[in-house]
This record gives structure tokens, C-alpha cells and sequence, in this order.
């Protein structure tokens, strides 16, 4: 009988877990005694919390050298963008090298949704067994030799290994402000500060580093005018 895999999420990590699980079955020939569920509570595999961002101002943090998804080929993505936008596409920064830009974080998606999509075509041409399932697993439990898996509309899989692959997690401090209408506890998806803030008031930013920034840029690029104050204990 088949051993089955759960990968839960498909964002970056749960990409490059499929890409990686995809080579070692398909250079050992395990293709009968493998296969693979893939479960993604969103319509689209590839994007993410991170990379599924809209606005053209989130930038990816790295340079497109270091964000290949193969193992091996840490340029990939570099070649993609290169063989895709010119230079001076708005989705594009930097001054260097294609190799030392900087990419809106949505591209960076677009790369993970077509590299989802390369391997499972193969998947499917070579006979590996893969199963994508758009919902969400909200539990798991262990049964003897096999992971049960539940998902939202109550259905149950299961699995003799299952990777967690489900990203970043809301945080959960300053519960007691969650009261206040003008209270945003997480920045991304954009959407809420675009519809909540008007364009002329005086926001506070609680932290100044990479979450603030995307907060700014996403304020900046929908017509907001109004003051920006920063709250940081390191300045
Ligand atoms: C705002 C932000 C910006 C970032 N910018 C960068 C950057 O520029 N460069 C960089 O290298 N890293 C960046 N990171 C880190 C980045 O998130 C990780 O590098 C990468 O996205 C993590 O991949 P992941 O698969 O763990 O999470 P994600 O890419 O978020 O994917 C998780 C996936 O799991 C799905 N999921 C979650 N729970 C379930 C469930 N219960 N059932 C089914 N599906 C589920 C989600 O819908 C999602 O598609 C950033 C992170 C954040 C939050």
C-alpha cells in the first residue's frame, strides 16, 4: 500500500517541500509506493501571507539571487525575473545587477504559483500521485502508526507523515486594544488599513522595522497624506 504524505500549506515552504519531495520520488522511482496530498485553505497555491501582498510598494527584503526555490539553483528566481521584466518595470528596484534587485513581493508569488504548477504537471506526465485539496486543516491527531488530519468542512484524511508548512501566525499581544474601533492588530492583508484609515489622519505605527515600512508604503500608495508617527524602543 502507499505511504501518504500531507504537505499543509502551500506558500513558499510548502512550494519547495512539493519540488524537493517531487525530485527524491521521481530519481528513486517510488512513484507506486508514494503519494502526495496537498492541502491549501486558499484558491491558489504559491502566494502566502508574504507573497500574496497586492501592493506593488511590498518589496521582498532580499535580493532576487537569493530567493530560487531549487536547492540547487539559487539563481533561478534571478533568471526569471530577468527572462520576464525590464529594467525599468515598477516591479523591479535596485541599481545593480538583475542579480542584486529587489522585486515586489507579488512577482515573487507569481514565480511560486508557476513553479507549483511546472512540478505538478510533471507529477501528473510521470505518475506520481498528487492530491492538491483547497481547505483548511483545523486539526491533528495521532491514530497508532498514521496522522489523522480534520479539515473545515469536516472531513477527515490521513497520513504517515505530514509537513507543516502553514507560515506565519497572527500575533496575539495587545489583546485588550482589540476593543477600539481605530485598533489594527496586523498589517497585511492590506485591504482593512485601506478602508478603515481616511487619507489625512494622524496614525501611530507601533514598531519601526519592515512590518512599519510596508505599513507606510502601503498608506503612501493608496493617497494617504495625513502625519505618520513611529513608536519604537531602539529608534
Ligand atoms: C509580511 C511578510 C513579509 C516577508 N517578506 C519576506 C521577504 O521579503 N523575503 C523572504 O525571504 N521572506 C519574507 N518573509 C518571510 C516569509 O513569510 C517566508 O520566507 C515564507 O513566506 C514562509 O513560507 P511559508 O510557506 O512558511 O508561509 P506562507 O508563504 O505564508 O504560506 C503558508 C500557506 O499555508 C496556508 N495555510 C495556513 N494554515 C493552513 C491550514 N490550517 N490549512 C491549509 N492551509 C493553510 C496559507 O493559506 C498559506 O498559503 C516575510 C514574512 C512576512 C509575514
Amino acid at each position: 500500500m502507499k505511504q501518504t504524505i500531507a504537505i499543509v500549506g502551500g506558500g513558499a515552504c510548502g512550494v519547495a517541500s512539493f519540488i524537493e519531495l517531487f525530485i527524491k520520488i521521481h530519481q528513486f522511482g517510488l512513484q507506486d509506493s508514494i503519494r502526495i496530498d496537498w492541502f491549501e485553505k486558499e484558491k491558489t497555491l504559491g502566494y502566502g501571507l508574504a507573497f500574496g501582498s497586492e501592493e506593488k510598494g511590498h518589496l521582498l527584503n532580499t535580493p532576487t539571487d537569493l530567493m530560487g526555490v531549487y536547492a540547487k539553483e539559487p539563481a533561478h528566481f534571478t533568471d526569471w525575473v530577468a527572462d520576464r521584466k525590464t529594467r525599468d518595470s515598477d516591479l523591479v528596484h535596485g541599481e545593480g545587477e538583475w542579480n542584486d534587485t529587489y522585486t515586489a513581493r507579488f512577482l515573487y508569488g507569481d514565480y511560486l504559483a508557476e513553479q507549483a504548477d511546472r512540478y505538478l504537471a510533471m507529477a501528473n506526465r510521470t505518475g506520481i500521485s498528487v492530491c492538491v485539496k483547497n481547505t483548511e486543516v483545523v486539526d491533528l491527531d495521532q491514530d497508532k502508526d498514521q496522522y489523522v488530519l480534520h479539515d473545515s468542512a469536516g472531513g477527515v484524511h490521513t497520513a504517515n507523515f505530514v509537513v507543516l508548512a502553514l507560515g506565519t501566525p497572527k500575533p496575539q499581544n495587545f489583546l485588550s486594544f482589540r476593543q477600539y474601533e481605530a485598533y489594527i492588530p496586523f498589517p497585511w492583508p492590506s485591504r482593512p488599513l485601506i478602508e478603515k484609515i481616511s487619507t489625512s489622519e494622524h496614525i501611530g505605527v507601533l514598531g519601526s522595522s519592515l512590518s512599519a515600512i510596508d505599513t507606510i508604503m502601503t498608506l503612501e500608495d493608496n493617497g494617504y497624506t495625513g502625519k505618520i508617527s513611529l513608536f519604537s524602543p531602539d529608534g
